[in-house]
């Protein structure tokens, strides 16, 4: 049986700690796209931790953690967070890392760098983690798989006519200097010894433990806003967010996935650059509040630190990301976020042209959309910690009501704060 959990808007919905209570029930849990871009926040008895590569099963030694074939692979970055893990006392996870994942290279990096400088204003706010340069090489073919490393001379050969395009880059559109092939082949071969113990065929393991009836957990990464196909291009990541890409990045049967639980926050958040279309924004003074008051210490961002933007929940968003998704059902989180309002306004549609809809637009109407806002009731208490849903106030339950009516999906779970017990069940389904 497989389960994907992914983010219905534009990420950081708290995926993490979602994810971490499903993973717990779960044999596998795979990250199937993305790399070490965005940051899951877990918190729980070893401490507070953002995972970036790590699939967020590592807590639990009876867990597999498998990196699948879709990923980024930053190996670096990897074993770092691995070590991480062991230095705060985490017993040593089962990972398997795919040996057909590609790997984000150092000239990725660079490259990521280089172009967001280079653009300045008009810049897509990248987190300069070689995101975009990866998968631009994979699909045009210049990449290198993790089986690379351990054929020495097809390595080489592959580097050197990856690392000859990057260098006419580098040296005359950059103005920046050469990178060296053979210096790039040395710390690969470093880290290949690190990565070893590590490596195998994700697809074989993946399709045997279905067999076996194993209980699988797709980890997704951002959300729905962020999908270069379905999301509000070109404001997007360069591989899919979406479950359905789980077939892929991880080789999942399609038929395979049979639940697909989409988070979000009961507000909006989104972090990119300012020219993002961002409708539901909520600026000045009652936007620095929410962004002071938001997730377990603030929101800002879990790998760059940065402010993000905050806004009202946004029903039009919601309900074409859980679509997008396929969602069969829906975990809300930081509904104790808002325990401080009098009122709360949810922006219901969107004006274009002079016409409300509630049909979420291409970019270009994205960008004209103004929105339309219905205000609730606020509850005016602190909800944070609260297990049991029927015990929440009315209105807390009516808010709840009026987006699950909205977004039609079932909102299964309501989180009510950062720490891992803090969930309140509303359906026994999750
Ligand atoms: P992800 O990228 O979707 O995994 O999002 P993150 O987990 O990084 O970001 C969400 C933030 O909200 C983190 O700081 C979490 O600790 C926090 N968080 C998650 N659920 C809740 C909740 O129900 N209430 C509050 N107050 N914070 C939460």
């Amino acid at each position: 049986m497989v389960k994907a959990i992914v983010g219905a808007n534009w990420g950081d919905e708290g995926k993490g700690k979602v994810t971490d209570m499903l993973a717990e029930q779960s044999d596998i849990v795979v990250r199937f796209q993305g790399g070490a871009n965005a940051g899951h926040t877990i918190i729980n008895g070893y401490g507070r931790f953002a995972l970036h590569t790590l699939p967020s099963g590592v807590f639990y030694p009876h867990v597999t953690n498998v990196i699948g074939n879709g990923v980024a692979l930053d190996i670096a970055k990897l074993v770092d967070e691995m070590d991480e893990l062991k230095s705060r006392g985490v017993p040593a996870p089962q990972v398997i890392v795919s040996d057909r994942a590609q790997l984000l290279m150092p000239y990725h990096i660079l490259q990521d760098t280089y172009e967001e400088a280079r653009l300045g204003g008009r810049a897509f706010g990248s987190t300069k983690s070689g995101i975009a340069p990866f998968y631009s090489d994979k699909y045009a073919k210049t990449g290198i798989q993790l089986c690379d490393l351990f054929h020495e001379e097809r390595l080489r050969e592959r580097l050197t006519a990856a690392v000859e395009l990057k260098n006419v880059l580098f040296e005359h559109l950059y103005h920046q200097p050469a990178v060296s092939a053979e210096e790039i082949m040395g710390q690969m071969l470093t880290l290949r010894e690190r990565i070893r113990p590590y490596v195998g065929d994700t697809v074989s393991f993946l399709h045997d433990a279905l067999k076996q009836g194993k209980t699988i957990l797709l980890e997704g990464q951002l959300g729905s806003m962020k999908d270069p196909d379905l999301g509000i291009f070109p404001m997007t990541t360069s591989s899919h967010t979406l479950a359905g890409y789980g077939c892929v990045g991880a080789s999942i049967p399609p038929a395979a996935i049979e639940d697909v639980v989409c988070v979000t926050k009961a507000y909006s958040s989104c972090v990119g650059s300012d020219t993002e279309p961002f409708v539901s924004e909520v600026t000045g003074q009652a936007g620095d509040e929410l962004r002071r008051r938001g997730g377990d210490h603030g929101e800002f961002g879990a790998t760059t630190g940065r402010p993000r933007r905050v806004g009202w929940f946004d029903t039009v968003a919601t309900k074409y990301g859980c679509m997008v998704q396929g969602a069969t059902q829906v975990a809300l989180t930081c509904l104790d976020v808002l325990g401080y309002l009098d009122e709360i306004p949810v922006c219901t549609g969107y004006e274009v042209d002079g016409a409300v809809t509630d049909a979420f637009p291409t970019t270009p109407g994205l960008l004209r959309a103004k929105p339309v806002f219905e205000t609730l009731p606020g509850w005016k208490c602190d909800v944070r910690g609260c297990t049991d849903y029927s015990a929440l106030p009315e209105r807390a339950r009516a808010y709840v009501d009026f987006l699950e009516a909205h977004i039609g999906v079932p909102i299964a779970l309501v989180s009510t704060g950062p720490k891992r017990e803090d969930i309140a069940c509303r359906t026994p389904k999750i």
